[in-house]
């Protein structure tokens, strides 16, 4: 039987995705295969489609896309978690642009709460780093003040809310007006226009020059030395995504210089590695959502051969929280 999916035809621009018909392929030991009701649009996507994330696999076949949610059609000889017919979500590091996706056991759970389609796909892979960036990677507390950049973005809203329910002073930064109104709702208590203001400047203002906790960036090489003045001594930074580009020439010593500071690059598939953390981080998230403590802001639905667009509009620094794809 024939699918429909996205193929990358070589790294690179976005025009370099088109649709093609696939054979639905058979699940490996570990795997299942899913039928996708939605899929969701990471930033993580376009990494890998430019090639500035080395792709996980040797298939010729090359399918974008981290993640869905749908109904599983056909299971490995070795999973024992799922049965045909579950409502599952999954992230994935690729392979997600598909009506049959095929999808690591380990990164699939069941949704047993009641959240629509199309919030599971807005808010899977990015609620879980959401997840593992506050509760894991720092432990933030109430006495904690924290600076998130993209604040109005898909992870930056859910930083937002998430954080002040932990009761975190947060800051975040946006860029441009709409931007900035959309990451108050998101639950922080100051936003900087960084495209207008310095944003240094501003948080030295908000904090009484007493400066972050920590600093979640996910801009990288456009901010990233103001994103180290922003830390108070032995402030952690942490540098979780880059979207204006990698930071490619770093001097360590600069950690000492502005006061012990310190650094780490996660990602998000080292926070999930086994069942049991995949489980209760995705508990965390979801039952948020059911009871209203996470509101998950949907930008706008496309139908999934509308790729390309959806990627220009991402990467064009137009969308206010996720883009959802529909088959
Ligand atoms: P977003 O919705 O946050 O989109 C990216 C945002 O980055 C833009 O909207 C824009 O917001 C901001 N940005 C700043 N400079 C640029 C630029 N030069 N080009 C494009 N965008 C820019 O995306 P996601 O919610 O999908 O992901 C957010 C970040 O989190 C990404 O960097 C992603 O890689 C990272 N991530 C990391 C994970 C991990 O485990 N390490 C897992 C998941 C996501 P503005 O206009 O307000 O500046």
């Amino acid at each position: 039987m024939k699918q429909r999916v996205v193929k990358l035809t070589d790294f690179g621009g976005s025009e370099n995705m088109v649709i093609f018909e696939a054979d639905i392929p058979e699940p490996k030991v570990d795997q299942i295969i899913v039928k996708n009701n939605a899929i969701g649009l990471n930033y993580l996507d376009t990494y890998f489609r430019t090639g500035l994330y080395p792709w996980p696999n040797e298939d010729d076949l090359k399918i974008p896309g981290s993640e869905g949610v749908g109904n599983v059609y056909a299971v490995g000889s070795n999973v024992k978690d799922f049965r045909e017919g579950d409502r599952v979500s999954y992230v994935t590091p690729v392979g997600a642009y598909a009506e049959y996706a095929v999808v690591n056991a380990l990164h699939a759970v069941k949704i047993n709460v009641d959240v629509k389609d199309h919030d599971v796909v807005a808010s899977t892979l990015k609620g879980l780093t959401t997840h593992y960036l506050l509760h894991l990677t720092i432990k933030l507390n109430n006495n904690m003040t924290a600076l998130v950049h993209a604040a109005a973005g898909g992870v930056g809203q859910l930083m937002g809310q998430w954080g002040s329910e932990i009761g975190a002073t947060m800051i975040g930064t946006a860029g441009g007006p709409d931007k900035v109104d959309a990451a108050k709702k998101a639950g922080y208590h100051h936003v900087i226009d960084y495209k207008s203001e310095d944003f240094v400047k501003e948080v030295m203002k908000i904090t009484n020059n007493k400066k972050c906790d920590v600093v979640y960036d996910s801009v990288a090489k456009d901010v990233f030395p103001g994103s180290m003045d922003c830390l108070k001594p032995r402030g952690l930074w942490v540098l979780f995504g880059q979207a204006s580009g990698p930071i490619t020439d770093f001097n360590l010593a600069s950690l000492s210089a502005k006061g012990s500071l310190f650094v780490t690059r996660p990602t998000l598939f080292t926070y999930i590695a086994n069942r049991e953390e995949y489980n209760d981080a995705s508990h965390q998230l979801y039952s948020r959502i059911a009871d209203g403590r996470l509101n998950i802001a949907i930008h706008k639905t496309m139908p999934l051969e509308e790729v390309v667009a959806a990627h220009n509009e991402l990467e064009g620094r137009q969308t206010k929280g996720a883009i959802v794809f529909t088959l």
